[in-house]
């Protein structure tokens, strides 16, 4: 039981998703097992009973085991669910439904193969099993009419409903349940590409791209309502030291710490992001006094001055940074109004550092 805990641990990773997601179509397919176990019994087909077993094995060894194999795994249920399913029509006949497994496992394949991860998708083996599983689909529909089975042993009425009911009714249900995973999961996926370009990976910040989207609605509703906005640049002094000193993994670390600062001071519509290397942006819209920018901005000047940032071997470094600020009436461009800010920046590095300069 302690890998079930395992996998609810992991649930938040991509990897642990599937993971579960494994777990419970396990755990479903056992339930479906011994459930036509118990019609097997009542229907006394023999031969039946002793694949149903084998089936049983298999299904309680994967939810036991929490399998993680899942290269084998596919495969391995591909050809169970293919395989009883044929035994059940060369046993039942057509009746029964049997043949619906078909759909569900085509789905299956079919799915992640073409719909989601394109490149680890092996579409050549996709249209191998896919072939397979529809010629044999045709082949035994005739053989079953044309070839004396010996196992065949057709059952009585009222069986035959049940599985039709059973079979059809599983059947859709999976159907239903891997398209619906398959596309929660693109639909994560996607959601995840599109942060991945919005956000700075380091730093979690808005990236440069965004600043730019994000900026032209500030612009223009500053420009709407005539009003200006305000523009931050803010650049760490000094911070080739802390790479050289302590290495390149520590100035990452003082650019996290940085940024998480930057976050907290960019509350109430202010914008915080990563304009590239050591320097952030921060962008006030227009219905944000300028001085109450600035004020924002000299706290925050303040509270990295006396801050310890983390670095390295557990050491900690003080740090400084210096902020450009302008007033901006433009309202052609984030790098016009950016440009602007960084003439302040030019000034408050040659009036000494640390400080804001508007
Ligand atoms: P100043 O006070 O004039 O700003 O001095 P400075 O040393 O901060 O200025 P400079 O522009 O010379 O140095 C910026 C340094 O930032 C150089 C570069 O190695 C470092 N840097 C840029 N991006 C990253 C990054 O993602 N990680 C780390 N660790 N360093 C970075
Ligand atoms: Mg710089
Ligand atoms: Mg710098």
């Amino acid at each position: 039981m302690n890998s079930i805990k395992e996998l609810w641990k992991n649930k938040n990773t991509s990897k642990g998703r599937i993971d579960i997601t494994v777990f419970f179509v396990n755990i479903f397919l056992l339930i479906c097992h011994i459930i036509l176990m118990i019609i097997y019994i009542i229907a006394d087909h023999h031969f039946m009973i002793g694949a149903n077993i084998v089936s049983l094995i298999v299904y309680s060894y994967f939810v036991f085991t929490c399998s993680k194999k899942q290269s084998q795994y596919a495969g391995i249920v591909f050809f169970e669910i293919w395989v009883h399913m044929l035994l059940a029509i060369a046993s039942f006949g057509w009746t029964p439904c049997f043949q619906n497994w078909s759909f569900a496992i085509i789905a299956a394949y079919f799915l992640p193969a073409f719909g989601q991860d394109q490149q680890k998708a092996s579409y050549k083996s996709t249209i191998f099993y896919t072939s397979i599983v529809v010629l044999t689909y045709f082949v035994i529909a005739v053989a079953i009419y044309v070839v004396d089975i010996p196992i065949m042993k057709p059952l009585d009425d009222i069986m035959n409903r049940v599985l039709f009911t059973f079979n059809n009714l599983i059947t859709f249900f999976t159907i239903i349940m891997f398209s619906m995973f398959y596309t929660s999961n693109n639909r994560r996926e996607k959601r995840e590409l599109s942060r991945k370009a919005s956000y700075d990976e380091l730093t979690n910040l808005y990236n440069r791209y965004a600043l730019m989207q994000i900026s032209e609605h500030i612009i223009n509703e500053a420009k709407e309502t005539k009003k200006p906005y305000g523009v931050a640049i803010i650049d760490i002094d000094f911070f080739k030291n802390v790479n050289d000193t302590y290495g390149h993994l520590s100035g990452d670390m003082v650019l996290e710490s940085l940024s998480r600062i930057l976050r907290a001071y960019s509350m109430r519509g202010i914008i915080a992001g990563r304009w590239g290397g050591e320097e952030f942006i921060m962008i006030s819209p227009y219905d944000i006094e300028y001085d109450r920018f600035v004020g924002v901005l000299e706290r925050l000047r303040k509270s990295v001055e006396n801050r310890k940032f983390k670095i390295e071997d557990n050491q900690e470094i003080n740090l400084t940074i210096s902020a450009g600020a302008a007033k901006i009436e433009d309202y052609s461009n984030l790098e016009v109004a950016v440009s602007k800010a960084d003439e302040n920046l030019y000034k408050a590095k040659n009036e000494g550092r640390n400080r804001v300069i508007s």
